[in-house]
């Protein structure tokens, strides 16, 4: 799970990185009496998932509280490569000296840590890297030791930071650790004129495997993003939002997986990915429906089971139960394979929905709901 900024910042301080002065507003008037009480001038930036929200005009200096409203006005709302901006935050502004890169991330094929730091900070670092390479420091961290004052000076000295970044090394190494992140990043952090170093912005993202022992993100909003999937997640349904046409509902999170593909290679693109798991229950097939019903970008929905401990007669039943719950809007394919599959078809044939079709093959399936998408 990604972190905003806002809470980034948040964890940054909490484990002693110098950051700004700031507070967040969800409304214009609340943005300038923050701007008030932060003394006037501020940064208003939106808070998004997404970086480069400065190019994109998501992050503006706001001479005093009258222009730090009219700044919020215009930022808040804005869509920022497909984020709706909802807050903003508002930071006291510095006066930045140099620009620094640093980050913290999972290198999964060496199988540790990799430290990520440049003296040309503020532009994305894929930039930086692309066009002058030995600009960016990449040290592994050895996992036992973590980062110690003596690797923290290490990477500075690759990467020609200064040496007062070294205690923020070690302290954003802590935030990695103790927070269960898997990846931290400040972007840019920064010396000051004064000659102080703050973290002016930061990215965190949280392991999610280890989020039983992270209760303070329980029952976050940032947990799901897409209101679809926050709405699947509230009815305990294994939804992820894509951005195709075709809905699709499978049991067993491989039979989905292979699902998107064989959709994909009939040349159209699946909406979400949705796995009801074993049981197959009237109500869970109900509600998998109308999440999927709920995507105004769904053309055609395509059930694809294969019956193993479950029958597919009962996921049958379950599909007739469902479809008296809930108005069928968009075509329905259907395949039953595996234990049961001609009474379930049977079951199916009987209740001769008009929207419903059924196909005996996976790809058969597939190229129908395919194409049902591609023509409506
Ligand atoms: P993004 O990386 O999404 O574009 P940043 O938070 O890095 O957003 O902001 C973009 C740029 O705006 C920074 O590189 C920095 O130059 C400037 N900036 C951000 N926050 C402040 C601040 N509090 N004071 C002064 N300048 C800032
Ligand atoms: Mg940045």
């Amino acid at each position: 799970m990604d972190l905003y900024e806002h809470q980034a910042r948040g964890l940054f301080q909490e484990h002693g990185i110098p950051v700004p002065r700031a507070e967040v507003a969800d409304s214009p008037q609340e943005a300038r009496e923050i701007a008030r009480r932060l003394g006037g001038r501020v940064v208003v930036k939106a808070q998004v998932k997404t970086g480069g929200r400065g190019k994109a005009g998501g992050v503006k200096l706001a001479a005093d509280p009258p222009a730090a409203e009219l700044t919020a006005r215009q930022i808040l709302g804005m869509d920022i490569k497909g984020h709706t901006v909802g807050k903003v935050m508002l930071a006291q502004p510095v006066d930045i000296e140099a620009e620094f890169y640093v980050s913290y991330v999972l290198d999964r094929a060496a199988g540790r840590f990799l430290a990520i730091a440049s003296a040309e900070g503020g532009m994305e670092i894929e930039e930086v890297a692309a066009s002058r390479p030995e600009a960016v420091a990449r040290i592994h961290i050895d996992p036992a030791e973590g980062v110690t004052s003596a690797k923290a000076q290490e990477i500075a000295d690759a990467a020609g930071l200064p040496a007062q970044t070294v205690d923020v090394l070690v302290r954003l190494w802590q935030v990695l650790v103790r927070e269960d992140a898997v990846l931290v990043e400040v972007n840019p952090l920064v010396r000051t004129r004064q000659g102080q170093i703050l973290a002016l912005d930061g990215k965190v993202t949280l392991d999610d495997n280890a989020r039983f022992r992270q209760a303070r993100w329980g029952a976050d909003e940032a947990v799901h993003d897409d209101p679809l999937e926050a709405a699947a997640a509230a009815k305990g349904l294994n939804y992820v939002k894509l951005d195709g046409e075709v809905g699709i509902i499978g049991n067993g999170a491989g039979l989905v997986m292979s699902t998107l593909d064989v959709v994909a290679g009939c040349g159209a693109r699946p909406a979400n990915f949705l796995d009801i798991g074993g049981g197959a229950s009237a109500r869970i097939m109900a509600d998998g429906l109308s999440a999927i019903l709920s995507d105004p970008a769904v053309k055609s929905v395509f059930v694809n089971v294969f019956g193993g401990i479950t029958a597919c007669d009962a996921v049958a039943d379950g599909i007739v139960q469902a479809l008296d719950a809930v108005e069928l809007t968009k075509p329905l394919v259907v395949r039953l394979d595996g234990n049961n599959a001609v009474r379930g078809r049977a079951i199916l044939d009987g209740r001769a929905h008009p929207l419903v079709q059924q196909a005996t093959t996976m790809d058969g399936a597939a190229r129908r709901a395919a194409q049902l998408a591609n023509t409506s």
